[in-house]
């Protein structure tokens, strides 16, 4: 029997890179029929040396063009494609079978569309691409007949949770999304502004991507997580809460008209999320720790502050909003946190640049592929407009 085909798009990323350390711990389970990223292309030769893929695609045409040398010189067969296209044709290959998708940011969009479009069973992990599209990637699911595993911790916690029978979905309240805080949970506010890159990106209890890992310390993570549960469990904001518990051991919550509360628990490792969808319905190895309560320490729980983390407010109002805001929202949001990152703007003007672009940015319909990607270019230049009016009455 032939073993199912699977593409990792963001191979050479933190999730890429969990997932991949899954399948180690599942020998002759899967069969990598494409590894993917944008340049980074030592770390993908040494996937392609221990995966074996028969495609590996880097965006870059001059990285591509070194792993290629290097493939060659070391007898891997594995054939290299480069450009964004290339994306999109290793997911549509017909032995595939699953996409993982984890490229970060809005440029995930378009090949996760294609693997819902194939039909594909698509490990969804891109939250960006369901708060920007969130109407038509759940159609493109919908219509391409595949099935959609979220591998975001909280919102596979949440899929484990409810019930697969629509009918039983009826009895659920309430959405509850756990949250860490991030580094700066109890930083004093007034000190938010200085702190730097690197600080920012030193997660208690998480080892992410840098852009993940300042959406967290600003909380905007969690926001977007509220939009990305509305569009997979087909809830209204309002019935999605969050709640701060610091030891990211209860991965969220789902609260029942009975007053019944389930929980999924573990770790925080991301292999136990991606072991979870790479197997469902079965249970596989995933290679983290198990879970011991009684060394765990005491559990918290305690209510989210929109006034230490604005960027929750931000989410919340753009998923109200509905409509093209919350691509506004995720495009503004990536355009800061890169000036961030890059040391051209405070931590704080993260949520100071959001919101005016917000402001400034009156909601629509969505109405097409075509017209989110002109929203997005458009928040992004907007956004790029703010940051150059905060540096330079800064310098
Ligand atoms: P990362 O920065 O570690 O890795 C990103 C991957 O995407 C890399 O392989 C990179 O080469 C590729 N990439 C970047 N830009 C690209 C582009 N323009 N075109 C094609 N490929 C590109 O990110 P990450 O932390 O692994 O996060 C990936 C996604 O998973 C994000 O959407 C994030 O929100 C989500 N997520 C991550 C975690 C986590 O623990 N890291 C948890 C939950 C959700
Ligand atoms: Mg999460």
């Amino acid at each position: 029997m032939s073993l199912p085909g699977l593409v990792i798009l963001g191979a050479t990323g933190s999730v890429g890179v969990s997932t991949l350390n899954v399948l180690a711990a599942n020998p002759g389970r899967f069969r990598v029929t494409a590894l993917t990223a944008y340049r980074n292309h030592e770390r993908l030769f040494s996937q392609c040396e221990e995966h074996r893929p028969e495609f590996a695609v880097l965006v870059d045409r001059d990285a591509a063009k070194q792993l290629s040398g290097r493939l060659a010189d070391a007898g891997i067969p594995t054939q290299v494609l480069s450009g964004e296209r290339a994306l999109v044709e290793v997911v549509e290959l017909p032995q595939v079978e699953r996409v993982m998708a984890a490229i970060v940011g809005a440029a995930g969009l378009l090949p996760t569309l294609a693997a819902a479009r194939a039909g594909r069973q698509l490990l969804l992990a891109n939250k960006e691409s369901l708060v920007m599209a969130g109407h038509l990637l759940m159609q493109a699911v919908t219509k391409g007949g595949g099935e959609l595993v979220p591998i975001d911790s909280e919102h596979n916690a949440i899929f484990q949770c409810l019930p697969g029978d629509e009918d039983a979905r009826k009895g659920v309240r309430r959405l509850i999304l756990t949250a860490s805080g991030g580094p700066f949970l109890d930083t004093p506010v007034e000190a938010l502004a200085a702190m730097t890159p690197d600080e920012a990106c030193a997660h208690p209890k998480w080892r992410m991507g840098r852009k993940i890992s300042v959406d967290s310390a600003t909380m905007m993570n969690k926001g977007l997580e509220i939009i990305e549960a509305c569009w997979l469990f087909d809830m209204p904001p309002e019935r999605v809460d969050v709640m701060v518990h610091p030891q990211s051991i209860v991965h969220s919550m789902v609260e029942y008209a009975d007053g019944s509360v389930l929980a999924q628990l573990g770790c925080p490792d991301m292999r136990t999320p991606i072991a979870h969808a790479l197997g469902w319905p079965q249970r596989i190895h995933s290679g983290a720790p198990w879970l011991d309560l009684a060394t765990a320490g005491p559990l918290e729980f305690r209510a989210a502050c929109e006034t230490r983390f604005p960027c929750l407010r931000l989410a919340r109002e753009a998923a109200r909003t509905g409509g093209t805001h919350p691509a506004v929202l995720n495009a503004a949001n990536e355009a800061a946190v890169a000036a961030f990152l890059d040391g051209r703007t405070a931590f704080t003007d993260i949520a100071a640049v959001v919101e005016q672009v917000l402001e400034a940015t009156p909601a629509q319909e969505v109405e097409s592929l075509e017209h989110i990607l002109a929203v997005d270019a458009a928040a992004r230049q907007a956004a790029a407009g703010v940051i150059d009016g905060l540096s330079g009455g800064r310098a």
